[in-house]
């Protein structure tokens, strides 16, 4: 296994050891509850407080603005029910987001749509992107929350996300943005750009699973979507999971330390593959915005070559090599089109065929250099390039 190749951190990385760590919670002698108030749960609290305040600082945040869930799904759901549930039951009111969210936000739109709300997904241009006149254009008297990604988990373009925050503000309405793709690699100062709710994710930046967190500005009402015991503000009730949190904070200690020379340094070694892609297989095509894009993230196609998508990714894997076809929470549905290459203009056949490779902290350029000549035996060993004519994307 150690000769591995994995380049699919977007789907999650793997737990940097010295999270692991600092979660090893000496040994399992810090066990209290944070709520506690003796010795054992006073240790506790202290080691989520002291994580909150990292986390915190991935955003430039207070920590008392840092409310932790059990994952960014969960953040996200926290984000759009909180602000709907608050009131207007007769005029449940509107929503703007974008047509490429991941599903985290979009089956909550359905369940809100279900429910009264009326949603406007706004459409990406070729790249991705949103237009933020498109966005000026959505709004309406009753709009009570815009959505948008700040990093597309497919194809990797961020939004101009503090262009779409400025304008929501102009309408005095809320901005919330999944970051989940892009904390920790990309700045997002909350201090300069009016965002009033960032959903993150520790297993996206070399953390544990199974922890999020959902940063709310102060004065921003929400309700909860768990009730119970009152923990977190009152809007994630629970008995915290405080291995995850300590181990969601050291990652977020670790991002915040490099994460210009990191970002440097996964620039260039997509940079690499892309350069030697274009050397060895012509018919290899960039998904995505070339350079509005996450440091480690490429999305690629084969010209003709689209439908041998998913046979392409297993003869990778049975070489050493783990990539992925798409996204991975839609695995099961890996041989239909990807609904974000299709918002993004590509025809159905084209939408079906993307490799996704995602760079994290361990890889390196000696991996990159094996990957390149793993990839072209295996794309060379497909069907020959079909002719294909007809589409424009
Ligand atoms: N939002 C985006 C953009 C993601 O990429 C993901 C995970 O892939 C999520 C939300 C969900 O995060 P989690 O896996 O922590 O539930």
């Amino acid at each position: 296994m150690t000769d591995r190749i994995y380049f699919d951190h977007s789907a999650t990385t793997p737990l940097d050891p010295r999270v692991a760590a600092s979660m090893d919670l000496p040994h399992g002698e810090v066990f209290g509850n944070p709520s506690s108030l003796h010795f054992e749960g006073r240790q506790a609290r202290e080691l989520v407080d002291r994580a909150r305040g990292y986390v915190a600082t991935l955003l430039g945040a207070s920590p008392s603005e840092i409310v932790f869930t059990a994952s960014g799904t969960e953040a996200d759901n926290l984000a759009l029910l909180g602000v709907f549930r608050c009131g207007k039951e007769d005029a449940p009111g509107h929503m703007i987001t974008s047509a490429i969210e991941h599903p985290a936000i979009l089956e909550t739109c359905r369940f809100l749509e279900h429910n009264g709300v009326q949603v406007t997904y706004l459409p990406v241009d070729e790249y991705g992107l949103v237009d933020p006149d498109d966005l000026a254009k959505a709004f309406r008297p009753d709009t009570r929350l815009v959505s948008v990604m700040a990093a597309n988990n497919v194809v990797g373009t961020l939004q101009p996300i503090a262009e779409l925050a400025r304008i929501t503000k102009e309408h005095d309405v809320l901005f919330h943005t999944d970051a989940v793709q892009s904390v920790g690699k990309v700045p997002l100062d909350v201090n300069r750009v009016p965002v009033d709710m960032v959903s993150m994710s520790a297993h996206k930046l070399h953390g544990p699973k199974g922890i999020g967190a959902l940063y709310v500005r102060a004065g921003v009402r929400l309700q909860p979507v768990i009730f119970g015991g009152g923990q977190e503000h009152g809007l994630r009730s629970a008995t915290e999971n405080v291995a995850g949190i300590v181990g969601f904070g050291t990652a977020a200690q670790l991002a915040v330390a490099d994460m210009g020379d990191e970002a440097a340094r996964l620039v260039q070694l997509r940079e690499r593959i892309l350069a030697g892609l274009r050397e060895t297989l012509p018919q290899a095509y960039l998904i995505g915005h070339p350079f509005k894009r996450l440091p480690g993230h490429l999305c690629v196609g084969f010209a003709g070559q689209e439908g041998e998508s998913i046979r392409l990714l297993l003869s990778l894997d049975e070489a050493g090599v783990a990539v992925s076809s798409g996204s991975a929470c839609s695995a099961h549905k890996a041989s239909e089109p990807s609904y974000v290459l299709l918002a993004m203009g590509f025809d159905p056949i084209r939408a079906r065929g993307t490799l996704r490779v995602t760079l994290g902290r361990f890889n390196t350029k000696v991996e990159v250099d094996r990957f390149l000549q793993i990839l072209t035996q295996a794309v060379n060993a497909l069907r020959p390039v079909a002719s294909y004519a007809g589409f424009t994307r």
